[in-house]
């Protein structure tokens, strides 16, 4: 961890009852994985570093291309053709000097490295865009007992659960097997994936600072179409694949 900054960065924070000098401090203290450098990952990494999470990791295999552009806030056009986690470090880095930001540029496929990464953070936010990596994340965190926060989008839409493993419906209880939920899976309007990052960005701070009421057991659906904010209640399977032996 880095000295301690100046607190005055944080001063509206701080002014909060549910932050203080106390919650100032755990979110100083804590370590967040993110795996994506995407739109999710661009939003999300930004709001955690202005509030001062003192760790962040940030793992994409990608090179930034100019089509990321209208959501991927992290890159910028002299980066194409860098890595994406490189990207998203110098970035976050410039916007706040006072964190640590490690970059991890490669594509996490297996379980063994995921079983390396993940006991070196507090939480994980999967910021990806494919059920493989999320089945991964799944099943990692259950063997690890790491809470991690789910993101998807499409389109115009997104989702967000938060899963505690032992406590909460787990990613396939959710979800037994992948499914396409858009015909035209690359479309995506740039502020969905920037809500719904800053919605995982609201999440990791209430279970850093264990405040408010967390999505676990619920699945949050938005539209930004229609404009309608759904909650839809989840429960465990009993006989999911990946989590029945934990009860
Ligand atoms: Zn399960």
């Amino acid at each position: 961890m880095k000295p301690d900054p100046s607190l005055d960065r944080y001063v509206r924070q701080i002014l909060l009852s549910e932050v203080g000098l106390e919650g100032q401090k755990k979110i100083r203290q804590s370590k967040i994985l993110i795996i994506g450098a995407g739109g999710l990952g661009s939003s999300a990494a930004f709001y955690l570093a202005a509030a001062g999470v003192g760790h962040i990791g940030i793992a994409d295999p990608d090179i930034v291309e100019i089509s990321n552009l209208n959501r991927q806030i992290l890159h910028l056009p002299g980066r194409i053709g860098g890595p994406k986690a490189e990207s998203a470090k110098l970035t976050l880095n410039r916007f706040n000097p006072d964190i640590i930001i490690t970059p991890y540029p490669v594509k996490l496929t297996s379980p063994e490295q995921f079983h390396t990464l993940i006991p070196e953070y507090d939480l994980i936010l999967d910021c990806s865009d494919n059920y493989e990596t999320r089945y991964t994340i799944n099943e990692a965190c259950i063997r690890l007992q790491k809470s991690w926060i789910y993101g998807a989008v499409s389109e115009f839409e997104g989702q967000v659960m938060t899963i505690i493993p032992g406590l909460t419906p787990c990613f396939r209880c959710l979800y037994p097997a992948a499914r396409s939920v858009s015909k035209n899976p690359a479309a995506v309007m740039g502020v969905t994936p920037g809500l719904i990052g800053t919605l995982q960005a609201a999440e990791a701070l209430k279970f850093i600072l264990n405040q408010g009421k967390l999505l676990t057991g619920r699945l949050l659906f938005v539209d930004l179409l229609e404009m309608r904010f759904d909650i839809m209640t989840t429960s465990k399977n009993k006989d999911c694949p990946a989590c029945r032996h934990l009860d």
